[in-house]
């Protein structure tokens, strides 16, 4: 994955031409469907129902725990079908891992005079007394103390296996049948392709419905959440000492580069706002 050349002609038994897959793949694809509404329909539009239903139905079930009927079709739009041996996941022109880790970068950052780090501190509505401003990045849902009821999230675990050599031979390997219950399988230090290590742990994921005291990673957007969603934002707009941002801070399904960028550019905007008397802004949510 992502679907590429190699994936076509190996599924189909094939020896396509990128033009020859192309063709092929346009034939294969529903044309009946002309605006999809959601994930499946997007999928079955795109690649057709036989690399739909081997690749993406049954891991996107896992994944979300519900029906891909049930999901967005922005999603899907995230992930490439390619018609070259290209098998990047990204088709970002510039992609990498900082050299000494995120870990590093994060620390570096926060090493400023200016900046004082509360670990172990969960965010409390009394705290902002003390601020000027807060940017929030915890989850919006929570911020208004669920008061709409909660919006639904994915959250994720794993079980970490130690070996010696080599497990998988890549960093990532997806697992879209039914019959196994985990979703992928990670052995981190192919991350790092240029360097070797003798030993190795491999993480096999896990997905689950978030509860009460689990970190929440993935925002689901299902219809009921869309509801409650449009309530939070009316109250977000209406609190002119917070911006909201993140994934969890806007109930956004967004890879880290756009919250990064994003972070940025509401920072920004809230110098120039303040700068210039304007109103300060709220974060972004669609
Ligand atoms: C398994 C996985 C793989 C991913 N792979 C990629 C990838 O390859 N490329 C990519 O670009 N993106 C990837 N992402 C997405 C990326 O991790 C997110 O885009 C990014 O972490 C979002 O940053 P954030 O600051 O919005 O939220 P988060 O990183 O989720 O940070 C929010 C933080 O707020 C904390 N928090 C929540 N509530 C409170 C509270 N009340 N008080 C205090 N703290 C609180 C949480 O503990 C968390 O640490 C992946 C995500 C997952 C889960």
């Amino acid at each position: 994955l992502p679907i590429n050349l190699h994936t076509i002609n190996q599924f189909f038994g094939k020896k396509f031409s990128p033009k020859e897959a192309e063709e092929f793949i346009k034939i294969k694809a529903d044309s009946s469907i002309e605006n999809p509404k959601n994930f499946e329909e997007q999928a079955l539009k795109f690649m057709g129902a036989e690399l739909y239903k081997a690749f993406f139905y049954g891991y996107t079930k896992k994944h979300w725990g519900c029906e891909p009927k049930e999901l967005p079709v922005s999603i899907l739009k995230r992930l490439p079908l390619r018609f070259s041996y290209n098998d990047n996941y990204y088709s970002s022109t510039y992609q990498g891992i900082p050299v000494d880790g995120y870990t590093k970068i994060v620390e570096r950052m926060l090493d400023h005079s200016s900046i004082d780090v509360s670990l172990d501190t969960p965010w409390e509505k009394s705290m902002q007394t003390e601020f000027a401003h807060t940017f929030y990045s915890g989850p919006l849902d929570a911020y208004f103390d669920d008061q709409f009821g909660s919006l639904s999230y994915r959250t994720l675990y794993w079980e970490a296996v130690r070996d010696n050599g080599d497990v998988l031979g890549h960093p990532a390997h997806n697992f879209p049948s039914l019959d196994v219950k985990h979703t992928r399988r990670r052995e981190h230090k192919h991350y790092e392709y240029w360097r070797e290590f003798e030993k190795t742990i491999v993480f096999t994921e896990f997905s689950k419905e978030a509860e009460k005291g689990d970190e929440l990673y993935y925002p689901k957007r299902l219809a009921n959440d869309k509801t409650r969603l449009s309530d939070y934002i009316t109250l977000a707009k209406n609190e002119e000492k917070t911006s909201f941002m993140g994934r969890l801070g806007t109930y956004r399904y967004l890879d880290m580069h756009r919250v990064i960028e994003e972070s940025l550019q509401l920072a920004n905007e809230w110098i120039s706002a303040q700068a210039e008397g304007c109103p300060l802004p709220i974060g972004k949510f669609s």
